[in-house]
Protein backbone atom coordinates (compact mmCIF):
# COMPACT_ATOMS: atom_id res chain seq x y z
CA UNK A 1 0.00 0.00 0.00
CA UNK A 2 1.17 3.30 -1.27
CA UNK A 3 0.12 7.09 0.54
CA UNK A 4 0.81 9.66 -1.50
CA UNK A 5 2.36 12.70 0.77
CA UNK A 6 3.81 15.88 -0.32
CA UNK A 7 7.45 16.35 0.92
CA UNK A 8 7.75 19.19 2.83
CA UNK A 9 11.04 20.06 1.58
CA UNK A 10 11.05 19.96 -2.47
CA UNK A 11 7.18 20.31 -2.20
CA UNK A 12 7.23 17.38 -4.95
CA UNK A 13 4.58 14.62 -4.47
CA UNK A 14 5.75 11.13 -3.51
CA UNK A 15 4.89 7.72 -2.85
CA UNK A 16 5.26 7.16 0.87
CA UNK A 17 6.31 3.30 2.03
CA UNK A 18 5.90 3.70 5.43
CA UNK A 19 3.26 5.84 7.55
CA UNK A 20 5.55 7.76 9.03
CA UNK A 21 7.47 8.26 5.90
CA UNK A 22 7.63 12.72 5.97
CA UNK A 23 10.46 13.33 3.31
CA UNK A 24 10.58 11.91 0.01
CA UNK A 25 14.59 10.90 0.03
CA UNK A 26 16.80 10.86 3.19
CA UNK A 27 18.72 14.30 1.37
CA UNK A 28 15.42 16.42 2.08
CA UNK A 29 15.31 15.17 5.38
CA UNK A 30 19.14 15.82 5.85
CA UNK A 31 18.29 19.32 4.28
CA UNK A 32 15.46 20.35 6.49
CA UNK A 33 17.30 19.56 9.59
CA UNK A 34 20.11 21.94 8.10
CA UNK A 35 17.77 24.78 7.30
CA UNK A 36 15.47 24.42 10.93
CA UNK A 37 18.58 24.26 12.83
CA UNK A 38 20.78 27.08 11.20
CA UNK A 39 18.44 29.18 10.21
CA UNK A 40 18.63 32.90 10.93
CA UNK A 41 15.95 35.13 12.20
CA UNK A 42 13.41 32.83 11.64
CA UNK A 43 10.69 31.11 13.82
CA UNK A 44 10.69 27.70 12.12
CA UNK A 45 8.36 25.26 12.29
CA UNK A 46 9.47 22.04 13.77
CA UNK A 47 9.68 19.07 11.71
CA UNK A 48 8.32 17.00 15.32
CA UNK A 49 5.05 19.25 16.86
CA UNK A 50 5.76 17.77 20.39
CA UNK A 51 8.82 19.11 20.65
CA UNK A 52 8.12 22.45 19.46
CA UNK A 53 6.38 24.92 21.84
CA UNK A 54 6.65 27.72 19.94
CA UNK A 55 8.56 29.27 23.10
CA UNK A 56 11.43 31.19 22.65
CA UNK A 57 14.21 29.29 24.49
CA UNK A 58 17.23 32.13 23.98
CA UNK A 59 18.47 34.84 21.98
CA UNK A 60 21.94 35.76 21.05
CA UNK A 61 24.24 37.43 18.35
CA UNK A 62 26.40 35.52 17.03
CA UNK A 63 29.96 35.75 17.71
CA UNK A 64 31.13 36.35 13.78
CA UNK A 65 28.54 38.25 12.36
CA UNK A 66 26.73 39.58 15.37
CA UNK A 67 22.99 38.36 13.71
CA UNK A 68 20.82 38.46 16.30
CA UNK A 69 19.76 34.41 16.80
CA UNK A 70 16.52 32.99 17.66
CA UNK A 71 16.54 29.48 19.44
CA UNK A 72 12.96 27.83 19.89
CA UNK A 73 13.72 24.16 19.52
CA UNK A 74 15.61 22.50 22.31
CA UNK A 75 17.68 20.21 20.17
CA UNK A 76 18.75 23.50 18.47
CA UNK A 77 22.19 23.36 19.92
CA UNK A 78 23.36 26.93 19.23
CA UNK A 79 24.67 29.28 21.58
CA UNK A 80 27.60 31.43 20.11
CA UNK A 81 27.22 31.11 16.37
CA UNK A 82 24.54 31.19 14.04
CA UNK A 83 25.61 29.27 11.37
CA UNK A 84 28.17 26.43 10.67
CA UNK A 85 30.02 28.96 8.36
CA UNK A 86 30.44 31.95 10.91
CA UNK A 87 31.97 29.27 13.26
CA UNK A 88 34.26 28.02 10.90
CA UNK A 89 34.83 31.59 9.59
CA UNK A 90 35.63 32.57 13.48
CA UNK A 91 38.12 29.85 13.93
CA UNK A 92 40.08 30.33 11.08
CA UNK A 93 41.04 33.73 12.35
CA UNK A 94 40.78 33.88 16.25
CA UNK A 95 43.49 36.82 16.49
CA UNK A 96 43.37 38.99 13.67
CA UNK A 97 39.81 40.32 12.38
CA UNK A 98 39.97 40.46 8.63
CA UNK A 99 37.80 42.88 7.01
CA UNK A 100 37.03 41.41 3.80
CA UNK A 101 33.41 40.33 2.40
ZN1 LIG B 1 11.79 16.10 -1.13
ZN1 LIG C 1 26.75 34.53 12.04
Amino acid sequence: MHLNKICPVCHQSFEARRKDQVYCTYYCRKKHHKETYYSKNRIVEDINDEENTGVILRQFRCKKCHELVTVVNKHDRRTIFCSPRCEKLYWKHPKKIINKN
